[in-house]
């Protein structure tokens, strides 16, 4: 479809100078741009709905009849004109602020009016303020259907591209463009599934009779996006399969002798079961790609450890990537001395390690000398190679995105890829974990290590605050250690009175003069987070005063009590993955939640639920429910997805049902080599080059 790919600029319409003015506001560049430019909202201009409906509608509506009563209203501070349109016994007041008088001869009593505007419902009665107005004669002609409004920038108004030229360019374009355009899904998962064409979606997405239409139209076309998306990862994760040999790593003979002499604990049956399933991977000849779930405290890294003794079984490299130096400086602390064990070399690369070490860690890298890197994203950085990287483990998943994940791919030059591991404890919902990894194999591990106490979680009000001290005091007494975690570092002006880390410092330091305190946050220098972490992992420290750096991975067992303060604040995910970091023995261990002294229900519900259940699942399930998965993961669109309706993480029916779309299409035919799914073949290529979506592949 060549017109498609015109450039703006050559549309006589429009015109060099406005054609680059869309390309640098808005980035519109083709045709094709424009048409999926598609309305950020509506306005529902399809009827005229009666008075008595008009409390129904959450957004700006037309209705009409007849003034009733006019007058102007003056206060202290302020004029108003009020006109009282009724029709069938109902009424609506309509309110103009300032230039009342020019309102008062423009609006008269006795004649029939149409207005569109935003209604309000107060104490019964209904209003609109400042609507729009048009008096009805007998070949008044009012706007009709459902009109969109496209975004604009100060730019583009200033040079006369506004919302009505906009919608000229759209108009004139869905004539002369979309009658051509080809239908990208097979004919059979149109009927299958009742959805629109697609010439009739891209149209009535602009330009719409009927809400009822705009809704399938605007089904028809996330549905679309979502299923390029998974058709796309479909295909790769077969293509990978048939076509990306991985290395074979038969050999397992270092991860028999640490099973045999030098694990120190007996693995859970989960922790086991997954195990098998990479080594099965790893020797199958096909480069593993795998997602491995595990709630907090569930022992991935053990998981992580061992199955990296596979590759070096054979003289092969492994490297662990975490989200934060705190994190990999953990990692490195504890696995060292075990790899060291069967003589193993361990090393640690992050953003603050020293020019002179770096270089030489490289050197050894690529030398093959050094086993094993520990690190930060400084690992991603192109000029670290390997001899042959046989495993990349990604610890915490959730902060690292496909991009990265794909970089780690391409570390060996003469060697095929590394096989991937990615681990995270945030248990993501199937069908998110489906639209996100859909190119990943999934492990999880339910069970949590025998002996394990469940984490006593109780709420205190912000009242009872010295109960809470009370209670940290008793556990210090045992010789225990424990975390307080605050919201945020500093409060600036005007905010809430949430409690800041530095306050809480101080206040702590008052309360326990005698205990030596630790403080982490995410603004500190690498070098003091280190130091202050490792005080406290040595017990030098007692207490740990931190913000949410401390929800990632930390490991201390002794740490028996997690203290939040205005817990109502974090999302219940969040709150979990900071339980998570005590109860890491055998010892009983408490999570304390504080909370304001009065809490909205919605709030006091998600922390009854924390102090209820100890499962990440059910969180992660109530939390999806009240806040979307979005939030829960933290992840934001990302660029890679760069979809334009589809909202990754809200739209979870769309996703579900374009999976299946999407399996059904490759199932049939796995290289979209019919002449039926030539359209589709061709959206997905140009999507993959245009978007860059090639890096997933
Ligand atoms: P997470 O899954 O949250 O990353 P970790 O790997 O940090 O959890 O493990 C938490 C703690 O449990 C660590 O101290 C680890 O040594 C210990 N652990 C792991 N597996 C077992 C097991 N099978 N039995 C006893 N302790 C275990
Ligand atoms: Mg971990």
């Amino acid at each position: 479809m060549k017109l498609l790919h015109e450039a703006l600029m050559k549309i006589p319409d429009i015109g060099y100078r406005k054609a680059k003015l869309l390309y640098e506001e808005l980035g519109l560049e083709t045709v094709a741009d424009c048409l999926t430019f598609y309305p950020y909202k509506y306005e529902d201009r399809s009827e005229v709905y009666d008075i008595s409906d008009l409390s129904k509608h959450k957004h700006p509506v037309g209705t009409e009849g007849i003034i009733e009563d006019t007058k102007v209203v003056v206060t202290k501070s302020k004029k108003r004109f009020v006109a009282l349109l009724k029709k069938a016994g109902k009424k609506v007041e309509l309110v103009w602020f300032n230039r009342t008088e020019w309102w008062r001869k423009e609006v008269q009593t006795g004649h029939r009016y149409y207005v569109f505007g935003q209604v309000r419902k107060n104490k019964g009665k209904l209003s609109m303020t400042h609507p729009e107005i048009v008096r009805l004669g007998p070949t008044t002609v009012l706007p009709k259907g459902i009109l969109p409004i496209y975004s604009t920038t100060k730019k583009l108004l200033e040079a006369n591209i506004d919302n009505t030229f906009i919608t000229k360019v759209q108009r004139m374009l869905s004539k002369k463009i979309i009658p051509f355009l080809n239908e990208t899904l097979p004919q059979q998962q149109l009927e299958n599934h009742a959805l629109m064409p697609r010439k009739e979606a891209l149209s009535y997405i602009h330009f719409s009779p009927s809400k009822k239409l705009l809704a399938r139209a605007r089904y028809r076309l996330k549905l679309e996006e979502l299923i390029y998306l998974q058709t796309h990862l479909l295909q790769c994760k077969k293509n990978r399969k048939i076509l990306s040999k991985g290395m074979t790593f038969k050999e397992a003979s270092l991860l028999k002798k640490y099973y045999d002499h030098h694990l120190s604990f007996t693995l859970t049956n989960d922790q086991k079961k997954v195990i098998r399933e990479i080594c099965k991977d790893m020797r199958s000849g096909n480069q593993m790609n795998r997602l491995l779930q595990g709630d907090v405290g569930s022992g991935k890294t053990i998981v992580a450890f061992l199955s990296g003794l596979v590759p070096l079984s054979s003289g092969a490299q492994v490297a662990l990537v975490a989200p934060t130096e705190v994190l990999a400086k953990q990692h490195q602390e504890k696995l060292k001395p075990e790899a060291a064990k069967l003589g193993l070399s361990l090393a640690l690369l992050t953003g603050s390690t020293s020019s002179k070490e770096r270089k030489q860690l490289l050197k050894q890298l690529s030398e093959g000398s050094l086993h094993i890197i520990v690190g930060t994203h400084a690992l991603l950085q192109e000029d670290v190679r390997f001899t042959q990287l046989g495993l990349a483990i990604i610890d915490e998943q959730h902060r690292f995105g496909v991009v990265q994940r794909a970089k780690l791919w391409k570390k060996n030059t003469t060697f095929p890829c590394p096989h991937i591991l990615v681990m995270t404890a945030t248990p993501i919902p199937r069908t998110l974990a489906k639209a996100l990894y859909g190119d990943l194999d999934v492990s999880c591990i339910k069970e949590k290590p025998a002996g394990r106490k469940p984490i006593l979680t109780t709420h205190y009000y912000d009242r009872h605050r010295l109960v809470v001290f009370e209670r940290m005091r008793e556990e210090l007494a045992k010789g225990h250690q424990v975390y307080i975690v605050y919201p945020r570092i500093l409060s600036s002006d005007g905010e809430e009175e949430n409690k800041d880390l530095m306050d809480g410092y101080e206040s702590i330091s008052r309360a326990f003069p005698k205990v030596p305190i630790s403080i982490l946050h995410g603004k500190m220098v690498p070098t003091s987070k280190a130091f202050e972490m490792s005080r406290f992992v040595k017990g030098e420290t007692k207490i740990m005063v931190g913000t949410t750096i401390l929800e990632v991975g930390i490991n201390v067992p002794n740490a028996t009590t997690m203290v939040i303060e205005n817990a109502e604040s974090f999302g219940l995910a969040q709150l979990h993955q900071l339980r998570g970091r005590v109860g890491r023995d055998e010892k009983p261990s408490y999570c304390l939640l504080l909370t304001k002294d009065t809490l909205s229900t919605k709030a006091r519900q998600r922390i009854n639920a924390m102090v209820r259940t100890n499962d990440g699942f059910e969180i992660a399930q109530i939390d999806l429910q009240s806040r979307g998965p979005g939030d829960i993961l933290g992840i934001q669109q990302s660029g890679l997805y760069n979809m334009k309706l589809a909202d990754l993480t809200k739209d979870k029916h769309i996703i579900e049902k374009a999976h299946t779309i999407a399996q059904e299409i490759i199932e049939a035919d796995p290289f979209l080599s019919n002449p039926e799914n030539k359209a589709l073949k061709q959206a997905l290529e140009h999507l993959v080059e245009k978007k860059n979506w090639s890096i997933v592949s």
